[in-house]
């Protein structure tokens, strides 16, 4: 009888014809025609076999076998974390593995056809889906990234070194995740959630896919809480809320991630989980951040996912999603999370050299086409949960590089036209001591404005207005000498108002400071305190109201509402405190 279809057998040695027809009738049954048996000898097998059919694979091999107990044993757990209920793991266990049967399980494998620059062609692993895991026989994990005709792209996530020619690769059917759970708080991990902080193994709670849609319109609500960031110059003019997407642009060395990490730290005590995605950041300046947070008590709510510049561009890509998946586990158990991603220029690099090497065609600054979805479908996933849901919410922070101040690049005007405004910092500023150097100007946040607290609202008044009548009047009058007294006092007021909303770093202000320093400012009562001194003022300014207010201060502090009673108050005790003041400068100088 002619067979219709050929299968090879992988062992140490021959198997015994009533083997052999014990295998074709296996076969035959099981894929409803006649197959004839090939033996290949193969040293590296110790025991057991390997049967090949098409593209199934049978593992007859202690590894398969172990392989296989394994997954069940991952099954098990799945199964566990999902029921939730800590009494049933034994019970679970105990059950399945007595249940378990060594099956006779195919498994899809393919072989690699090329390898270079941490890509993978496979061949023969047809129904692998995108997104998807396989395993390559070093333990190496990549990711299917590009599905063609007859073979597939596979990105690693580590080491292409062991990966040879020919090799053996494994589906896994489990899309890209990452476990998470409350043990990642206070950790520092890579873009798969493996710990790199030397702090030993992070116990998971679940396991997330790193790419998940983002909530729908009947699942969110208006952003109406605000997220403060402790910096009197955005809370003040760019309030940021809960589930709202503020993006920090500005050339290198302006100051962006001090506003992040500064906006972490002013998160101490009010319950938000802070999450830091490091995209190709230089490793030690990750590590200065770990241990800025360190010093002022923060890492203890915050997580820092690290995929730094010396990491293949893969993990790059990934880490922004495996952070806000980690982020989406806290959202939807009800927290506030706040996600920093710094920065998203060289993501999209990452993403770019990832492309290139699978060969995709360049579009505008060789960026692949689908560069605006990159990001839009991360930033999308920021929301404020209905309270159906929880109420959580997942504020988004991206960090973005322009090059000499030009916003109009590519990447730049992506991420501006998805974000709901932008904190612009501008170079020029920066050098001349403003800092942080927010552009008044250009700075925009397109929500927040809902969610700022009442007192902040009441006490910022007219400063935005009155700051870009300054910067008008200061353009106009560059030249002139002989200035009027009225046009004078502008200027002067102007500057003040600059100086006070200098901030060192690792500083963040508390509400009742941000709203008694505005208060004052726009009552022009620190309009003769000299420019120079202007910091050191408010600084005692705050000591004398926490010494006489005290309980004025709580107040705006826990109500974040401040009457008209309340800023006389603050205005009169603020002028008595000035006239004192320059009174004290007089005497010594
Ligand atoms: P890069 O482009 O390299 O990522 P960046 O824009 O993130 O830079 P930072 O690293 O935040 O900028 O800040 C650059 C330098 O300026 C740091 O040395 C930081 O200490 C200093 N700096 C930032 N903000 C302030 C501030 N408000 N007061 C004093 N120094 C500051
Ligand atoms: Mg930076």
């Amino acid at each position: 009888m002619q067979s219709e279809g050929k299968a090879f057998l992988y062992a140490k040695s021959a198997p015994t014809s009533a083997q052999v027809q014990g295998f074709e009738a296996f076969l035959s049954e099981k894929y409803g025609k006649t197959v004839a048996l090939d033996f290949v000898a193969d040293e590296t097998i110790e025991n057991g076999f390997i049967l090949e059919y098409g593209k199934e694979v049978y593992n007859w091999t202690p590894e398969g076998r172990l392989q296989q107990f394994r997954d069940m044993i991952d099954e098990v757990r799945g199964r566990y974390r999902s029921s939730q209920q800590p009494e049933q793991m034994i019970t679970l266990l105990k059950k399945s593995i007595e249940d378990w049967d060594l099956e006779a399980l195919a498994e899809e494998e393919g072989s690699v056809l090329s390898v270079g620059d941490g890509i993978v062609t496979v061949e023969g692993l047809d129904s692998a889906e995108y997104g998807e895991i396989v395993m390559f026989e070093s333990g190496v994990k990549g990711m299917v990234q590009d599905l063609r005709r007859g073979e597939i792209g596979v990105v690693l996530f580590g080491d292409d070194e062991d990966i040879l020619e020919g090799g053996r690769v494994r589906r896994t059917k489990k899309t890209a995740g990452i476990p998470v759970g409350e043990g990642f708080i206070g950790r520092v991990v890579d873009a798969l959630g493996n710990p790199i902080d030397g702090n030993g193994d992070i116990e998971a709670d679940d396991y997330r896919a790193i790419e998940s849609p983002a909530p729908g319109i009947i699942d969110r609500q208006p952003v109406c809480e605000p997220m403060d960031t402790g910096l009197l110059s955005i809370d003040s003019m760019f309030p940021i809320g809960r589930g709202q997407r503020e993006l920090i642009i500005g050339d290198r060395q302006t100051g962006k991630t001090t506003i992040a990490t500064d906006t972490i730290l002013n998160q101490r005590d009010n319950g938000v989980i802070c999450i830091y995605v490091a995209i190709g950041q230089k490793a030690s300046s990750v590590a200065q951040l770990v241990g800025t947070l360190k010093k002022n008590d923060a890492l203890k709510y915050t997580i820092v996912v690290c995929a730094s510049a010396s990491e293949p561009a893969p993990l790059q890509y990934i880490a922004p999603y495996a952070g806000t998946a980690l982020g989406e586990y806290f959202m939807n158990k009800g927290k506030d999370v706040l996600i920093i991603y710094d920065d998203l220029s060289k993501h999209a690099i990452a993403y770019r050299a990832l492309s290139l090497l699978l060969e995709r065609s360049p579009g505008r600054e060789a960026y692949p086409g689908d560069v605006f979805y990159l990001h839009s479908r991360l930033l999308e996933r920021s929301a404020h949960l209905s309270d159906a849901l929880g109420g959580g919410s997942l504020t988004a922070l991206p960090i973005v590089e322009t090059q000499a101040g030009d916003v109009s690049a590519y990447i730049p005007t992506n991420i501006i036209s998805i974000t709901d405004g932008q904190i612009f910092l501008e170079s020029d500023l920066f050098f001349a001591g403003q800092r942080p150097a927010v552009n008044v100007g250009l700075s925009v946040s397109r929500v927040g404005g809902a969610a700022q607290t009442k007192a902040m609202k009441k006490a910022a008044g007219s400063i935005r207005l009155d700051l870009a009548q300054y910067r008008e009047m200061e353009v106009f009058t560059q030249f002139s000498s002989d200035l009027d007294e009225t046009t004078k006092r502008q200027l002067s007021y102007g500057q003040g108002l600059m100086y006070l909303l200098r901030q060192h770093q690792s500083n963040p202000l508390r509400l009742h400071e941000q709203v008694i320093t505005l208060v004052a400012a726009t009552a022009h009562v620190m309009q003769d305190v000299p420019l120079t001194k202007m910091l050191a003022f408010r600084q005692a300014l705050f000591d004398h109201f926490h010494e006489e207010q005290g309980s004025l201060c709580d107040a705006i502090d826990t109500t974040g509402t401040l009457s008209d009673e309340d800023k006389v108050v603050i205005v009169e005790e603020a002028k008595q405190f000035v006239t004192r003041y320059l009174e004290n400068i007089n005497k010594e100088s």
